[in-house]
């Protein structure tokens, strides 16, 4: 099929053809027509499959049509839950509708809403909102949604998860009944299920092939590493490998923040974006991204979700998510839109049992690199323990432990995005190398202070060359063996 075939604007085909898209996604084949049309539509199809166009395309023909250039109530309204999910709709409506006269306009929260009443006021034909902002302007009279003719429920599944479900029920109170609806969702929760049946008509069902299936065009990678030595490796293979934009995802927002301090530390321009960044920081990260101002962007799941960036050469797994279908979601971000590409992912002695997780989902083993600096060396379970004080950055390590009677200083908790049960690695802090006496032993320190230390019983050798192995699972030590010629 072309898009020829899906009987669109010449005005369209033209912006799609300047895109470099040469045939439609499935989900645009199957969706374009039943839009165009005027039928309602579910859509079981996540990002990365080009359910943007397949929405777009046909709201921004049916609204060109009955244009009228001195009344512009807003006919088409697209809800989606992330401002970056929103900007990038945004773009996408700019883009397909570059040379039609439809107008669009992005609203979301976290920022100030004087210009986007501004940019309302001038009479806008689609809006894209995330539900609070949208509800909140609504409440104070910016906008009325009484004269939509056509309605999208972007990330559907994403809204309930975030919560937002409430926020969606209010906007819909708002909808005239007699409109159309699309609704887009990854997966189909019962909730989402009864909603469907409640807000749509005589929907066409159009369903993409489930994301493992994506899995296959995109090349994987295994690194077996401990968690000390993660941020290392990860150094080394940024510094070996030539890729120009890097997407690398964390398990945490303070994960993500120290990733970027390592990475700027050794001469690797990196920024993060996650839920604790301010909207201007994450637009800010995102767009130096885009533009290769920054080689590395570091991420969490929930504010990574729905970017769309182009050519992005190879994503890294610095932490394995614990659902497995959130690395097939993460790996996506590479190898789009049939474009190959490269995921490379870490995994520590605990994340094994997450590997098999993925690696069932998948129905694929992900090739492991055996041959690198900083092989696995610890192959037990990290015990869930209190997170141990921080080392203040003047004392040496050995002395840094909490002294009894001490102030007992906790670390703020942070919420984690997807990362729940199962064994979970205690942050084990490496100082640097040279602060520690090469005897220290872990188990004997924890036999006598069993509350105050990490669970480890043994650690890397800081003076060992790098993916020597000089410690085994039962926390014997192999001992360091002189080099001859420096023997006395
Ligand atoms: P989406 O799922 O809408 O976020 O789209 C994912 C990516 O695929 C975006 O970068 C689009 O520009 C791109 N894309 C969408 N449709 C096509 C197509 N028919 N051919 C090639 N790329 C496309």
């Amino acid at each position: 099929m072309t898009f020829q075939d899906l009987h669109l604007l010449p005005a369209l085909l033209r912006a799609a053809d300047e895109l470099g898209y040469k045939t439609p996604s499935a989900v645009q084949a199957a969706a374009i027509g039943p839009v165009l049309a005027g039928r309602d539509l579910i859509g079981c199809a996540q990002t990365g499959t080009g359910k943007t166009a397949a929405f777009a395309m046909p709201i921004l023909q049916r609204l060109q049509s009955r244009i009228d250039k001195t009344h512009r109530p807003i006919r088409a309204l697209i809800l989606t839950p992330t401002r970056e999910l929103a900007l990038q709709i945004g773009e996408s409506f700019e883009r397909y509708g570059k040379y039609l006269s439809v107008r669009s306009t992005v609203i979301f929260g976290g920022v100030g809403q004087a210009p986007q009443v501004e940019a309302l006021a001038h009479g806008v034909d689609v809006l894209i909102a995330t539900p609070g902002r949208l509800n909140d302007l609504c409440d104070q009279g910016h906008i009325d949604l009484s004269l939509i003719e056509t309605f999208v429920l972007d990330e559907a599944d994403r809204m309930l998860d975030m919560g937002f479900i409430h926020d969606v029920r209010k906007v819909i109170a708002r909808l005239p009944a007699k409109r159309q609806t699309l609704l887009f969702s990854a997966t189909m929760p019962q909730e989402i299920a009864a909603l469907t049946k409640q807000i749509l008509r005589d929907p066409v069902r159009v369903e993409v092939k489930p994301p493992s299936s994506t899995v296959e065009l995109i090349e994987q990678r295994l690194y077996k590493v401990d968690k000390a030595n993660k941020r290392r490796l990860l150094v080394w293979l940024l510094k070996h490998r030539q890729e120009a934009s890097v997407l690398v995802f964390t398990a945490t927002k303070h994960g993500a923040d120290r990733v970027v301090r390592e990475l700027t530390q050794s001469k690797i321009p990196a920024m993060a974006i996650h839920g604790n960044k301010s909207q201007t920081a994450r637009v800010k990260a995102l767009s130096s991204f885009k533009e290769g101002a920054i080689r590395v962007l570091v991420a969490t799941d929930i504010a990574a979700r729905g970017i769309d960036i182009h050519e992005l050469p190879l994503v890294i797994n610095f932490d394995l998510p614990n659902v497995p279908e959130t690395y097939v979601h993460r790996i996506g971000r590479t190898g789009r839109a049939g474009r190959s590409g490269l995921a490379i992912s870490f995994c520590n002695f605990d994340e094994l049992v997450y590997l098999k997780d993925i690696e069932k989902l998948t129905r694929q083993s992900i090739p492991v690199v055996e041959d690198h600096p900083w092989p696995m060396e610890i192959f037990e379970p990290t015990l869930k323990q209190p997170r141990p004080p921080r080392p203040s950055k003047q004392q040496p390590q050995a002395n840094a432990r909490k002294q009894p009677g001490a102030p007992e200083k906790s670390a703020p908790k942070q919420p984690e995005p997807a990362r729940a049960p199962a064994p979970k690695p205690v942050p084990v802090k490496q100082p640097p190398a040279a602060n520690l006496p090469e005897t220290t032993h872990f188990a004997q320190q924890s036999a006598a202070q069993p509350s105050k230390s990490p669970a480890r019983k043994y650690r890397s050798d800081p003076f060992a060359p790098p993916g020597k192995v000089v410690a085994f699972a039962d926390g014997r030590r192999r001992p360091r063996r002189r080099s001859p010629g420096k023997q006395q």
